[in-house]
């Protein structure tokens, strides 16, 4: 058995043991309105339990990626938001848009809408308060493939992103060619940003640019008032990072924002 065979018999039998332990737990973090400071979504991101052990995606996502299984997992994600999306009706709270994390596995698989439809369809999701973030990296890949695949969940009526934007080889024909509906600014971006006037410049560049293409913009990592100062002033749409709330479990996140909001 060669290695890749190994390790995808390996990756798929640890995620199925993990669903059938309940070990994924679901966090969301809060994502802000840069101007008003209110809340205006949140981004699922998965962790394992196991006992008090909170074990991060870091310590997975790479093996389940090398092995394929991850497009199992992000399905297992969209399905844990939708039956969310439902709870949160049911209970009459406000339904905030939540985003996703999608592999870069999923691109090529025909398959994949029909999956995506299954699911949504099942839980009779509302899917433009879904949104589907694709990284730069796996974008760049095959931008036709791409542009392809955000084409079709669009016409499911998802929301498309792109995240982690200034992380790989940042080619502006991505935005040329593929019409996303929101930008993820990396954290790395804004690191050095009090200190750094180049940085500030090429930010508030890509800002100005995304308006002018109807695209949203995200900072993500904010963890300081200077940057905030400065996301503001520039006019980003909006941020995500430690400097407002960390990822929280759902609970928390419905007990300090959801219920404490308007009723709809
Ligand atoms: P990402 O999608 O770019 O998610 C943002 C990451 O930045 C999260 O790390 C979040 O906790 C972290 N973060 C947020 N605010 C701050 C901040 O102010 N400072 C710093 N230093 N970090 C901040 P996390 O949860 O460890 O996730 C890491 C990556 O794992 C994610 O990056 C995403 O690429 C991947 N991931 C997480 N959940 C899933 C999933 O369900 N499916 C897939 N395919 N990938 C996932
Ligand atoms: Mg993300
Ligand atoms: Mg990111």
């Amino acid at each position: 058995m060669d290695a890749k065979t190994k390790y995808g018999i390996k990756g798929a039998e640890d995620f199925l043991r993990s669903v059938r332990q309940n070990e994924f737990v679901i966090y969301l973090q809060p994502k802000f309105d840069t101007q008003t400071e209110k809340i205006v979504g949140a981004e699922a991101l998965i962790r394992k339990q196991i006992q008090n052990k909170l074990i991060m995606p870091d310590q997975f996502i790479p093996f389940y990626e090398k092995t394929g299984i991850i497009t199992k997992l992000d399905m297992f994600v969209l399905e844990e938001i939708c039956k969310l999306q439902k709870k949160w009706k049911e209970e009459k709270l406000p339904l905030l848009p939540i985003s996703i994390n999608e592999s870069r596995h999923h691109l090529k698989n025909k398959n994949h809408i029909v999956e995506l439809q299954e699911i949504v369809t099942k839980y009779e999701a509302r899917t433009d308060l879904i949104e589907l973030e694709m990284t730069e990296n796996t974008v760049i890949e095959d931008i036709l493939v791409a542009k392809n695949a955000a084409e079709s969940v669009k016409k499911l009526g998802f929301i498309v992103s792109m995240d982690d934007f200034g992380t790989g080889y940042s080619s502006f024909n991505i935005l040329k060619d593929i019409e996303i509906d929101i930008l993820k600014m990396d954290k790395t971006f804004f690191k050095d940003l009090e200190k750094n006037e180049r940085a500030r410049i090429i930010i508030e560049t890509i800002v100005k640019m995304c308006k002018r293409l109807q695209i949203k913009t995200v900072a993500e990592g904010i963890e300081t008032k200077g940057q905030m100062d400065f996301l503001k002033q520039v006019e980003c749409d909006v941020v995500q990072g430690f400097y407002f709330s960390k990822p929280l479990t759902i609970q928390e996140f419905e007990e300090k924002f959801l219920k404490n909001m308007e009723k709809l």
